[in-house]
């Protein structure tokens, strides 16, 4: 049975900026996938929005980019629009995480796709993992499996709650740019809002990609009577149809977003990043740079504790250092996203303050 240092658990942007670190921090890495990583890599159901800081801040090559973005647009189904500038990327998700788990790679680390944990159990004091394939012993374990984190569920770590899940459904729609640039605009994002016609407590949206547009909708999951059917409503909402028609469907994918961090990010060896933890924007659904940051907190967590022997602080200092970078704020939106969504009146409120503020400058404020 082959033996490491840290064993990584879901190759997406979290689990691949751990295992990066990891090896660049001298520890013998394993990242395990369950999907096939082939030429193409994987499919993720996602919008794929960012901001362009990120993009420079890994070198991300711009041939690999959807859609340079420069512009959102909030739409409220009463007609109202709001416009926010700023540039961004659309990418396809396998390929950006392809690009990340490729510098994980080139950093040491051991990469076996097609590894799907089934079982996960401490053996003295290191942790062995069963794929469909082999069997595998890790002193550490990040699980970065994502919102339903087979990991943390055969550890016994408790659930998100139903009011802290947001059950989307995507779908991706072959056009052409011609057309895209016509309908949606060569650059623009658009986002879709309405409590009372439209969703309750979550948003739908239009991401053009260079000849594709991925559309979403998202919903609170235990508010939603049928998703299908409230899905097609916003399809056909007169303004969408127009931006859509003339497209053919290539994908039609639900997943999850979890927008409630777990009480506990780390317990006895085993440390949640991403979605795994709940790492996300609650307002937003943005979740990849936080993924991609809690990786590469955790993993220098493990090496300062390490460091200076105090193994059983790993737990708190990854918190707190969380905590200081962006999970406090994380928290705060958590709040602000009950008093956003209440009813049309404070959402549009929030529109409008979002059109010249950052989310999180509104938040820490107390604008809403
Ligand atoms: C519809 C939708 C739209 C979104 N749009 C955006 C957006 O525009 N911008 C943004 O920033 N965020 C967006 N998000 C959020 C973003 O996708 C996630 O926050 C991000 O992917 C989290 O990264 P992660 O590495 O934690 O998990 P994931 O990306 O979910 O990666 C988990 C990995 O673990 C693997 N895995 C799962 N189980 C196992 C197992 N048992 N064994 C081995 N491997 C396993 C999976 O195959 C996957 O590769 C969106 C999410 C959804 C659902």
């Amino acid at each position: 049975m082959s033996g490491y240092d840290i064993i990584v658990v879901g190759a997406g942007p979290g689990g691949s900026v751990a295992a990066k670190t990891a090896a660049e921090n001298g520890f013998s890495t394993l990242l395990l996938e369950k999907e096939s990583l082939s030429e193409s890599g994987r499919y993720k159901a996602c919008g794929g929005a960012m901001a362009w800081e990120l993009v420079e801040e890994i070198d991300y090559p711009e041939d690999k980019i959807g859609r340079v973005i420069d512009s959102l647009e909030l739409h409220h189904t009463n007609g109202e629009t709001y416009s926010k500038s700023g540039k961004g990327a659309v990418v396809w998700r396998s390929i950006f995480d392809k690009y990340l788990t490729e510098m994980a790679t080139d950093s040491g680390a051991v990469l076996r796709d097609n590894n799907m944990l089934l079982d996960i159990k401490k053996k003295e004091n290191k942790y062995e993992i069963r794929t469909n394939k082999e069997k595998y012993l890790g002193k550490y374990v990040v699980a970065a499996d994502g919102v339903a984190s087979r990991t943390l569920k055969r550890l016994g770590w408790t659930q998100f709650k139903g009011d802290d899940l947001i059950l989307t459904i995507t779908k991706e729609l072959k056009s052409s740019k011609l057309l895209i640039d016509e309908k949606l605009g060569s650059n623009k994002v658009h986002l879709f809002f309405g409590i009372k016609d439209l969703i309750p407590v979550g948003y739908a949206w239009l991401f053009p990609k260079e000849n594709h547009i991925t559309v979403g909708w998202g919903n609170q999951i235990n508010l939603i009577k049928n998703s299908r059917k409230e899905f097609n409503k916003f399809i056909n909402l007169p303004i969408v149809r127009d931006k859509i028609h003339n497209c053919s469907e290539e994908i039609f994918k639900p997943h999850l977003i979890p927008v409630g961090i777990r009480p506990q990010l780390y317990e006895d060896q085993v440390i949640a990043v991403g979605d795994a933890g709940g790492i996300v924007d609650p307002i937003s659904g943005k979740g990849i740079p936080y993924a991609m940051m809690s990786g590469e907190i955790a993993i220098k967590n493990i090496k300062k504790c390490i460091n200076r022997e105090k193994i059983e602080k790993i737990g708190k200092f990854y918190r707190k250092d969380l905590d200081r970078k962006f999970l406090k704020i994380l928290s705060l939106k958590r709040e602000a996203r009950d008093r956003i969504f209440k009813d049309d009146e404070s959402l549009k409120k929030f529109l409008a303050l979002w059109e010249n503020h950052r989310s999180s400058e509104i938040v820490m404020k107390g604008m809403i």
